[in-house]
C-alpha cells in the first residue's frame, strides 16, 4: 500500500517520496530542495502531495518547504522542539501522526539536533524514516546534542523490529563502511557489505533502504559492545576504554569518525 522512492537532491541527499497506491496521495520527507519534487509532481499529475514530513531543521532538509507548500497546499509536519518553516503540525515524542490514510509514530531522537524526530510505520513491512540520526552503517554528527543522547537515540531505534527498513536522508554508506572496516577489521559481514556497496556505487545506484538486522551487524555506532571495536578505538585513542562504558566508547568512536 505504501511505496517509497528516493528523489535525489544536492550531492547526496534523498527526498523520500511515500505513495499510497490506493488513494494516489503522496508525501515527501525532508525536501531540502523543491525542484526534484515539483518535477516529479509535474510528470505524475494524478498524484496529490498531501504531506511534507520534516525530521529536523537543517536547511538541506527544509529548504524546499515553502515553495512546495505554496504549490500544493500540503501540510507540513515537523519536530515540536525545532523551528520549522511553515509548520502546520508540530509533533512530540510518541505522537501518532495520521497521514496517507495510515498512522506513523513520531520518535524523538536527539543528538544530531536537539529536537530531531524519526517517523516509524508499524505496518506489514515496518520502516523508519531516520533522517540524519541513523545512517546506513553510520550515524549523524553531533551538532546540538550530546554523545549520550545520540547513543540513546540509536539504541531506541535499534529496538524496533529487526526487519524494519531504514530510510535515511544521505548517501553516505560507502564512506561509513570504509570507517566500519577500519574499526572492526575482522568483521566479515562489514567486508561483504562494503563490496556490495562498492558495486552499487560504481553503477551510481542507491544503497538504501537498509534494515535494522544488517545495521546491528555492520554499523559500528550500534556495536559499542564489540570487543574488537573497543580494542581498536582504545588503541586509536591510546587510552584504555571499558567495554562496560558504551557511552565512552561511543564518544570516542564518533570523534574518530569526525576525523577519518
Ligand atoms: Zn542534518
Ligand atoms: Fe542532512
Amino acid at each position: 500500500m505504501l511505496n517509497l522512492t528516493p528523489l535525489k537532491a544536492f550531492n547526496d541527499n534523498y527526498i523520500w517520496l511515500i505513495q499510497n497506491t490506493q488513494t494516489f496521495q503522496c508525501a515527501v520527507v525532508d525536501p531540502g530542495d523543491a525542484a526534484p519534487v515539483l518535477k516529479w509532481l509535474a510528470e505524475n499529475p494524478h498524484w496529490q502531495l498531501t504531506d511534507i514530513l520534516i525530521t529536523h531543521h537543517h536547511k538541506d532538509h527544509t529548504g524546499g518547504v515553502s515553495a512546495l507548500k505554496q504549490h500544493s497546499l500540503a501540510r507540513v509536519v515537523g519536530p515540536a522542539l525545532e523551528n520549522i518553516p511553515a509548520c502546520d503540525l508540530a509533533v512530540q515524542d510518541n505522537q501518532t501522526v495520521e497521514l496517507l490514510g495510515t498512522e506513523f509514530t513520531a520518535m524523538l531522537v536527539p543528538g544530531h539536533t536537539k529536537g530531531h524526530i524519526a517517523y516509524y510505520w508499524a505496518g506489514e513491512q515496518p520502516f523508519v524514516l531516520s533522517g540524519d540520526t541513523l545512517f546506513a552503517a553510520g550515524c549523524g554528527r553531533l551538532f546540538e546534542g550530546t554523545a549520550a543522547q545520540m547513543y540513546d537515540s540509536l539504541q531506541r531505534l535499534a529496538q524496533l523490529p529487526d526487519h524494519t527498513l531504514v530510510y535515511c536522508t544521505h548517501e553516505y554508506t560507502l564512506s561509513n563502511l570504509k570507517f566500519a572496516a577500519a574499526v572492526e577489521p575482522t568483521n566479515a559481514l562489514i567486508q561483504q557489505r562494503l563490496q556490495q556497496v562498492i558495486e552499487l556505487r560504481k553503477q551510481d545506484l542507491n544503497t538504501l533502504p537498509s534494515n535494522l538486522a544488517v545495521e546491528k551487524e555492520t554499523n559500528p555506532f550500534l556495536r559499542c559492545n564489540s570487543s574488537e571495536l573497543v580494542q581498536q578505538v582504545s588503541s586509536h585513542l591510546q587510552k584504555t576504554l571499558d567495554k562496560q562504558d558504551p557511552i565512552a566508547v561511543f564518544t570516542a568512536l564518533r570523534a574518530w569518525k569526525d576525523n577519518f
